[in-house]
């Protein structure tokens, strides 16, 4: 029988879950459905200042955004638990029990001051400080016993075997990994006020809920020659260990607020697909073919193994997320793309209500100059959201016949508001102050004109308000009017859309409906002509 897969993703919650451990979380998922393994999501809450209960939520909401479903764990429970290392408290108890009985562990009453004194010297003197010099590893046991019955302040060390050769492990990342043992110090396992250290909890854990398989970032390769000895000491055996490369910025430095985003939730807010996420941080150390890009969950969860983890580092590159993101959009289809989309659909309907009244001419956006006049950003009230909200979740049909205007041309969901918000602004044209002079204001281009004749078409109630049919009664002006296309349908966008550059026009057209196009292409004639 195989042997039975189980792996850990380990979040101390003191924040955000950031990128790589969302990664780290999707390697273990997916090797887990690979292997038809137990995936276990364990809160390591030890820190009492920053481990909050806030964080908590924070991260299990990105592993649900994210659709990581834990087999064991918060909320779902499961035979090893808990799951939370400040309820473990008494397993980490009976460990050292354990660690007594086997001889593997002593109790070292040297204060901090004693300590510090002696790294102090040791810098002094110029020599690099080696750590704990084993001061009470050899006291007396009825002593030691005696001054612990007394009371004494004491922490409890694992003994390093002094004999122990290199401490050896097959990484499934890294390969033969070796560290000498001799220039291990005798660690703390046990603090005074007993509560475990990092590296003990973490080895009790593991071999408590049965772990055979720890993937984690190379951050904490240096503490894996520790573990090993505690597993040793404790007579366990030791789980496979596959340590993750990094994750660099496009500048090669590690990734970090630098470089912008760097919690999953950023990403979710500023409108990436969870889908999306998965498949490009699957991507970042592992591949499935080294061809292959886009590519679903159920792909990722059946063809997932760690022989196809490099330990090249990472390269996190936005510009390919983005376009991985508009294919995820592309392929969302309507229904799915206009759930995922709510939030910014309330905001394009808020925004594009608000804008103030008549037609306005707005500087055009220049994000690359930041001295270029910018428009003003529409104010929006709670009042108008909330009007918006209730007319979005009545409305989710619409949105759905205005996916197609935009399924090729969004990278993020909060791209929507800016593209779409001209559906809702009846007479209150936003226009592009560079559109104006363009198009509507050419010289000789007879922009009115155009508008003029389109108007007529638009008007005429015997054509159906279809998009092929308006659109071909309209192509049709260029003849009699001998005006090129361009010149004839440029001006009709600029004044529907309010930017030469907006989605197909005909079928945004069809979307409102004729008095409200009537009206804006009136509002703006007025105002421009
Ligand atoms: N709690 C540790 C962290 O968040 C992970 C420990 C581990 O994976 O072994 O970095």
């Amino acid at each position: 029988m195989a042997e039975n897969i189980r792996v850990r993703f380990a979040p101390s919650p003191t924040g955000r879950l950031h990128i790589g451990g969302a990664r780290t979380a999707i390697f273990n998922w997916a090797f887990a459905h690979a292997m038809g393994g137990t995936f276990i999501l364990r809160i390591e809450d030890t820190d009492p200042e920053r481990s909050t209960e806030e964080n908590v939520a924070v991260i299990l909401n990105a592993m649900k955004w994210l659709g990581l479903d834990w087999d064991e764990g918060p909320e779902v429970g499961g035979e090893a638990g808990p799951y939370f290392q400040m309820q473990r408290m008494g397993t980490y108890a009976e460990a050292l029990e354990r660690l007594k009985e086997r001889g593997a562990v002593y109790p070292c009453f040297c204060t901090k001051e004693e300590l510090d004194a002696k790294r102090k010297a040791a810098e002094d003197a110029g020599q690099a400080y080696e750590g704990y010099d084993g001061t009470c590893r050899d006291l007396d046991p009825a002593e030691a016993a005696r001054r612990i019955e007394a009371g004494e302040p004491h922490v409890w060390r694992l003994k390093v075997p002094r004999d122990h050769g290199p401490i050896e492990f097959d990484d499934a990342v890294y390969g033969h990994t070796s560290f000498p043992a001799d220039v291990m110090d005798d660690m703390i396992l046990v603090r005074t006020d007993g509560s475990p250290t990092y590296n003990f909890a973490v080895v009790c854990d593991d071999s408590y809920m049965g772990i055979t398989h720890v993937s984690r970032g190379d951050d904490h390769l240096s503490n894996t020659p520790r573990q090993i000895l505690i597993y040793e000491a404790l007579g366990l055996p030791i789980p496979t260990f596959a340590h993750l490369s990094m994750i660099l910025g496009p500048d090669g430095k590690k990734l970090s607020k630098r470089h912008g985003a760097t919690s999953v939730e950023e990403y979710r807010d500023r409108g990436f697909l969870p889908d999306a996420m998965v498949n490009f941080l699957a991507l970042l150390g592992w591949s499935l073919d080294g061809e292959t890009t886009i590519m679903s969950r159920e792909t990722i969860c059946t063809e997932f193994s760690l022989d196809r983890i490099t330990k090249k580092d990472a390269i996190f590159d936005e510009t390919k997320l983005n376009w991985m993101n508009g294919q995820y959009i592309q392929q969302a289809g309507a229904e799915a793309w206009t759930q995922a989309a709510e939030p910014w659909l309330v905001e394009t309907v808020a925004l594009g209500r608000s804008v103030p009244e008549g037609a306005n001419v707005v500087p055009t956006a220049n994000p690359s100059d930041p001295n270029a006049p910018q428009p003003e950003p529409v104010q929006i009230t709670d009042a108008a959201r909330e009007a918006a909200a209730a007319e979005v979740e009545g409305g989710l049909g619409y949105f759905e016949r205005a996916y197609p205007l935009v399924a090729e041309r969004l990278q993020r969901l909060d791209e929507i508001p800016d593209k779409l918000a001209f559906l809702f602004w009846g007479a209150n044209c936003r226009l592009d102050e560079k559109s104006v002079k363009k198009v509507l204001l050419k010289d000789g281009a007879r922009a009115d004109e155009a508008i003029a004749a389109c108007r007529e078409v638009l008007s005429d109630e015997a054509n159906p308000w279809e998009a092929a049919v308006l659109e071909e009664k309209c192509r049709a002006l260029a003849e009699p009017l001998d005006m090129k296309l361009k010149n004839l349908l440029q001006p009709l966008r600029v004044a529907v859309c309010g930017n030469m550059v907006s989605p197909p026009l005909f079928e945004a057209i069809e979307l409102m409906d004729r008095a409200d196009v009537l009206a804006r292409i009136d509002a703006v004639v007025a105002r421009v002509f």
